[in-house]
């Protein structure tokens, strides 16, 4: 991760030079029940004029509910309902931006996405292709845009990812599920409203929350962690332990999960992933497995790695009736297992963090392919 170099400096003094990364964070932030209500006043200091419109890319969920009546449109802004049955792809991503560039003479003033980390990451990738060149797919890896993108907020509906603190936009593309990982990523203000998560179903909110947990245990257990994933991966660890185990009234428990999911995606901003992650990305290539169950299908395996954070889960799948989808690999072909195996063992960032820089040694198809069965 990190690296000491010691340069040669002009006046030939020697200075020892480090490459920690740089991150941006999210520089606004507003919470609190009913804060909805306030982005229209957030908004308009930021619209350009009445040409330049706001974007909004809600969640279809809403579509002729009372949060669709809410949404704060002037002028000519937009609002599109997009469907999260699919996680994105880097073609939605295209097409939006088409049809926003074909709808608008003048640039928007920006994006606003409403919805879980999958509306989140649409429209966090849609800001930052209206203001770049060619296709999504081409920004898929690290560091690969070159210009800011679009002011673009984010307003989290079901709590868990991260992916409203988080400084990637995880794509599916046409050779890889990989995120744009980049300085233009990361929201420029979020909306903390614990008054939109209310209608979440209990699956759904299992499986996200569950994501978090899951964030902060391979964090927590991982070789590359230092204090400042420990401090929020801790903060996060507790708040999940206290929404699943503890006996919290229904308000209470949507504010701590939604602050869980910021201090976890925070967690894993200066640290990664792990066994988990790894896995489930193979799941979600094969199986189009949603990123929260797949993450909870591969986990309840993993004792060898994770025996504290596995035997939490395992109570708190108990403890709210969660039954898991069984048999999911069992009619998958030797040819499939090996491919889910293959996708998962190229994470190699995945699997050093969790392993260390010999976990070559420790892992191989072979036992990827033994857990999968399990599944
Ligand atoms: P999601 O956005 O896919 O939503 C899950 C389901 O909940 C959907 O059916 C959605 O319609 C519904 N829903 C959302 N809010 C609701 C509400 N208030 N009431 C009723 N229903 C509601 O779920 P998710 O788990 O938040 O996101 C998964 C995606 O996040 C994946 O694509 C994954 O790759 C991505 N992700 C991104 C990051 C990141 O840092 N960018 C991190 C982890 C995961
Ligand atoms: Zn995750």
């Amino acid at each position: 991760m990190k690296e000491d170099k010691t340069i040669e400096m002009k006046g030939s003094k020697k200075r020892k030079k480090t490459s920690y990364k740089n991150f941006p964070l999210v520089p606004r932030v507003i919470y609190g029940r009913g804060c909805f209500s306030q982005l229209a006043d957030i908004l308009l200091p930021k619209r350009k004029n009445a040409d330049a419109p706001f974007i909004f890319l809600v969640d279809d969920f809403f579509e002729g509910r009372e949060l669709g009546q809410r949404i704060p449109w002037l002028f000519n802004d937009q609002i599109i309902y997009i469907s999260a049955d699919e996680e994105p792809t880097t073609c939605q991503v295209d097409t939006l931006v088409t049809k926003i560039k074909n709808d608008f003479e003048e640039q928007p003033s920006g994006i606003v996405g409403i919805g879980g980390g999958t509306i989140l990451d649409l429209a966090k990738a849609v800001s930052i292709l209206l203001n770049n060149p060619g296709s999504s797919a081409e920004y898929q890896g690290w560091d690969l845009v070159n210009r800011p993108s679009l002011y673009h907020v984010g307003v989290p509906t079901i709590s868990g990812t991260g992916a409203e603190v988080s400084r990637t936009a995880v794509l599916c593309g046409p050779e890889k599920k990989l995120g744009i990982n980049s300085d233009f990523t990361t929201y420029d203000q979020v909306v903390l409203d614990p008054d939109l998560v209310g209608s979440v179903p209990k699956d759904h909110w299992f499986y996200t929350g569950m994501d978090c947990f899951i964030h902060c245990v391979e964090s927590l257990n991982g070789t590359y962690l230092n204090a400042f994933s420990e401090s929020y991966g801790q903060k996060a660890y507790e708040l999940c332990q206290e929404v699943f185990l503890g006996n919290l009234s229904q308000k209470e428990a949507e504010e701590k999960l939604m602050m869980a999911s910021w201090h976890g995606g925070m967690s894993i901003a200066y640290s990664q992933v792990g066994v988990a992650h790894a896995m489930s990305y193979g799941l979600s290539f094969l199986l189009g497995t949603r990123h929260g169950l797949g993450n909870c299908l591969v986990f309840q395996h993993l004792k060898a790695f994770y025996p504290k954070g596995v035997a939490l889960f395992s109570e708190m799948l108990d403890n709210h009736q969660i039954e898991l989808p069984k048999n999911i690999c069992s009619s998958l072909t030797d040819a499939q297992y090996k491919t889910m195996a293959q996708i998962a063992l190229s994470m190699e960032p995945l699997w050093e963090n969790a392993l260390g820089k010999a976990w070559r040694n420790h892992m191989d198809e072979e036992k990827l392919i033994s857990i999968y069965k399990k599944i």
